[in-house]
């Protein structure tokens, strides 16, 4: 994978890409991006949990819609907000090297956001979540991401179990719906893409 040509595809594309080698960088970036006096919705990230983004913007003094941070009865309302605060942020769960982004959702609070309702989206995301293509993306969804969070999230899969997707029926399914993002869409004005040179999320 050459990163630079990964960076030219997406500009074609019409997406904002940023690469760091390292995720304190990159997170001093995203700091940086957001003003204290906006809003920014989370979607369900190991990646942007990870590097604690959600905290440190509050910190900051920006405004954190993030269902992980308000307990259970305030899930949906908080979606909502999410959905149409002045940013999202979100990692990705695969991207390719020509530049599509891959997501699956069982709820669809994230992909939905990641494609209309708030203007200004930024994906942050290590190098481990790109692939050589749409096929080999969904793939890597299916087969490591998906595993890797029914098991977190004690979900009753069979994918939590044998690692493997079988397209399950299963009322604890989290692939409900399926986003490809080809280009930033009408409705977006700024789509920034952090690349970090390192391993980060499923
Ligand atoms: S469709 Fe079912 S088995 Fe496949 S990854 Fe999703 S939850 Fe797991």
């Amino acid at each position: 994978m050459n990163i630079q040509q990964v960076k030219e595809n997406l500009k074609k594309r019409g997406f904002l890409p940023y690469y760091f080698d390292s995720s304190k960088e990159a997170v001093e970036f995203v700091l940086e991006l957001i003003p204290e006096n906006e809003s920014v919705g989370i979607g369900g990230s190991m990646t942007v949990t990870g590097l604690e983004l959600d905290k440190k913007l509050q910190q900051k003094g920006v405004t954190v819609y993030s269902h992980s941070l308000v307990s259970p009865e305030l899930k949906n309302k908080v979606y909502q907000l999410a959905n149409s605060a002045d940013w999202y942020l979100s990692s990705t769960n695969a991207l390719t090297e020509s530049g599509d982004f891959v997501n699956i959702d069982g709820s669809a609070n994230r992909i939905s956001a990641l494609c209309f309702g708030v203007k200004k989206v930024i994906y942050v995301l290590g190098v481990n979540k790109i692939t050589p293509d749409i096929e080999s993306a969904i793939s890597r969804v299916r087969n490591v991401a998906a595993p890797l969070n029914t098991r977190r999230l004690n979900k009753n899969t069979p994918c939590a179990t044998s690692g493997e997707c079988c397209y399950c029926d299963s009322p604890d399914c989290i692939c409900n719906a399926t986003l490809i993002s080809h280009h930033p869409t009408r409705y977006q004005e700024k789509v920034y893409v952090v690349i970090i040179n390192e391993n980060l999320g499923y």
